[in-house]
């Protein structure tokens, strides 16, 4: 297994395995990538050029993609996935970050949500496609991440991995995603399993298998939610939790651990807190042979090193 940190800020932290930074989160903001840190891009869930481009707005019959539109899951503003100036504008972004950093994780390369999009280009692509709506949905998905897979593994020559929500089920007629078409356009995946709390392990652990047969022989990597930007430490999962959901993940499958926090100190914060869990440690020790005992390995490390 390999374990990743998955921050706001550009700063590397000792013990892992590798760092991702996220150079353009779904609030839409811009960062320089860093040479020795892999980049994380939010496409299509992008509020500053929502703000800027506003009839760039993903549209249904529910309303469009604003944030602000509770019939949806979206917690940023969702632009258009066909959008061809935005599309254009963010594959030659895409290559110029894998050129400067040692690659690149992508998140929000989809649709909306269900009955998105119906502004009129995508209706007249749609009809002009003599496809079905959500095979039509599929193949604009497919056919761009075609050529964004393109210029990051084929011209910037760097490692590309896909992220997908974690929907094992209806991902592809709510946001346009088949995951056979996309398993060889990437290196592995991600599937973001982000939750304040981590207090019913058996769900992720369900999630995981579910991936791991669906993704077949490409690489599945979780990443789990320690404290985001502006959180309140009360309201975040207690270290006991993220330790025993990790064990548990592991078991199940997965192949690699990402973890979020706002900032460096934060990781370390956290590296320090479940290493001081010596009772969570002992007791996980049974939970799964050699996959858990590897999450508990790292933890030893950072003790004897870092913390
Ligand atoms: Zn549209």
């Amino acid at each position: 297994m390999k374990f990743g940190t998955y921050m706001f800020e550009a700063k590397k932290v000792p013990g892992f395995d590798y760092d991702l930074f996220r150079v353009k989160p779904e609030v839409g903001r811009r960062m320089p990538p860093k040479p020795d840190m892999h980049s994380n891009i939010a496409i299509f869930g992008d509020n500053v050029t929502a703000r800027i481009h506003p009839d760039w707005i993903s549209q249904s019959d529910l309303g469009p993609a604003w944030r602000t539109n509770d019939n949806f899951n979206v917690r940023w503003e969702v632009l258009c996935a066909t959008q061809p100036e935005h599309r254009a504008e963010q594959l030659d972004y895409i290559e110029d970050v894998a050129r400067k950093s040692e690659g690149i994780w992508l998140n929000s390369i989809h649709f909306a949500e269900h009955g998105h999009c119906i502004c009129p280009r995508c209706k007249e692509l749609h009809a002009k496609s003599g496809l079905s709506w959500y095979e039509w949905r599929r193949k604009e998905i497919t056919e761009y991440m075609a050529q964004v897979s393109d210029r990051v593994r084929n011209k910037a020559k760097k490692k590309f991995v896909i992220g997908v929500l974690p929907d094992p089920v209806t991902n592809y007629e709510r946001f346009g995603v088949n995951f056979d078409d996309l398993a060889p356009l990437t290196d592995e995946f991600l599937v973001v399993m982000f939750s304040k709390n981590y207090a019913t392990p058996w769900y992720w652990e369900m999630l995981v298998r579910n991936f791991k047969k669906l993704f077949k022989d490409v690489k599945l990597n979780c990443a789990l939610y320690v404290i985001g930007p502006g959180d309140d430490p009360k309201e975040t999962p207690t270290p006991s939790e993220l330790l025993t959901v990790s064990v548990r993940m592991a078991r199940a499958g997965t192949d690699g651990i990402l973890y979020l926090t706002d900032k460096a100190a934060q990781m370390q914060e956290f590296q320090k807190k479940v290493v001081a869990e010596k009772d969570a440690r002992e007791r996980l020790k049974s939970y799964g042979g050699r996959a858990g005992q590897e999450v508990l390995d790292l933890v030893t490390s950072w003790e004897n090193k870092y913390v």
